[in-house]
């Protein structure tokens, strides 16, 4: 019985006709191909949990494969967060703007510091997710999806069960159902729902160590604690469109904003470790109590601050649900310019 394997294609928000033929051509190769089962969703992102989307793909137990116009890593924690859980399966593809010289900065620092997911029960499954703004020829892509189908096309218990005797009849029956279903060519499932555009921060649970920061810094209710205490997106849809600010706030760089224009803020693989290497090059401090994290404080603050405003609220500035490491700051005399380029990158926000 050979290895069948769910892929999900998530649509690109905007129209535009590039995108949809890299959409499209991905799914007509894996239609030409056995052992596929395709399914068109709009953009992940935007689907609310209790939609015809979300609930489709909830309904998936085995390995998947889920290609979208998102970072990897975006794609990843906006399925945890509802519910779509698994192993991280592994991709030979690139996200996009990482190269193979890139390569160590995916690292996450080593230490000893307990994650949320390490207290999570995962399932077996796999699930790899691809990003189609990496590549614009589908076969890379079609390529690549064959090649976790043909990683993944392992014997199973039940088939090496009776692979040295005689199978029972209602496994037979099993097997040929399944191997008539899979020589049969199936059309795609298109999920038909037209969700509006969402803004609202996932979290990242492999970086996450639920110091429960974001929550006391946040003023619009957008996170919460589940039973277990654990930090959760729980409010999404109070999130002020385009306010990145807690982002900034979060020691572990955990907070993603998927369609924020920064990358490392929108969930690249150099992640947002990447500036903490900035800052200990800049100022040879790593620690988040060091000039650079209080700068990106600061711009937290100021952006916090227009989203009050914007709603009719008095601004905080740094009063506030400003992290208690922070506020002791050390008195750092920072070299400006070095300073100034990295509060040019952070303003790099408009969208
Ligand atoms: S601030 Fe970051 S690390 Fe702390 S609970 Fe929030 S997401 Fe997790
Ligand atoms: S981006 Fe702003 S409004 Fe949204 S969750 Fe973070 S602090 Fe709250």
């Amino acid at each position: 019985m050979a290895h069948r394997l769910t892929v999900v294609v998530s649509q690109s928000r905007s129209q535009n006709p590039k995108k949809r033929e890299l959409e499209e051509q991905v799914v007509a190769s894996l239609l030409g191909k056995h052992g596929f089962d395709v399914t068109v969703v709009p953009n992940l992102y935007d689907l609310k949990s209790d939609g015809t989307g979300m609930l489709c793909l909830s309904g998936i137990s085995g390995d998947l494969v889920v290609c979208s116009w998102l970072f990897p890593r975006a794609a990843r924690w906006i399925l945890d967060r509802n519910q779509i859980r698994g192993q991280e399966g592994t991709t030979l593809l690139n996200s996009l703007g990482e190269s193979d010289e890139s390569e160590e900065n995916q690292d996450i620092e080593q230490d000893n510091q307990e994650r949320v997911i390490d207290h999570r029960d995962l399932p077996s499954r796999r699930i790899y997710c691809l990003d189609l703004r990496a590549y614009s020829d589908a076969s890379i892509y079609v390529d690549e999806i064959q090649r976790i189908a043909e990683e993944l096309a392992t014997p199973t218990v039940e088939l090496a069960g009776w692979i040295n005797g005689k199978p029972r009849p209602a496994q037979m029956e099993r097997y040929l159902a399944s191997d008539s279903a899979e020589t049969a060519l199936q059309g795609p499932i298109v999920i038909d729902e037209d969700p509006t555009r969402r803004w609202y921060p996932v979290i990242d649970m492999s970086r996450c160590t639920n110091c429960l920061e974001c929550i006391d810094f946040c003023l619009f209710g957008v996170y919460g604690i589940d039973a277990q205490e654990t930090i959760l997106v729980e409010q999404p849809d109070n999130c002020r469109l385009g306010c990145p600010a807690c982002s900034r706030v979060c020691p572990e760089n955990a907070i993603i904003f998927p369609q924020h224009k920064t990358p490392t803020i929108a969930g690249s693989p150099a992640i947002a470790g990447s500036m903490k290497i900035d800052l200990s090059l800049l100022f040879g401090a790593p620690d988040p109590g060091a000039p650079g994290a209080e700068k990106a404080a600061e711009v937290a603050a100021r952006e916090r601050d227009e989203q009050l405003l914007l709603a009719g609220r008095e601004s905080v500035g740094k009063e506030v649900g400003m992290p208690k490491h922070r506020a002791t700051i050390k008195n750092v005399e920072p070299p400006k310019d070095e300073l100034d380029r990295l509060i040019d990158s952070l303003d790099e926000l408009d969208f």
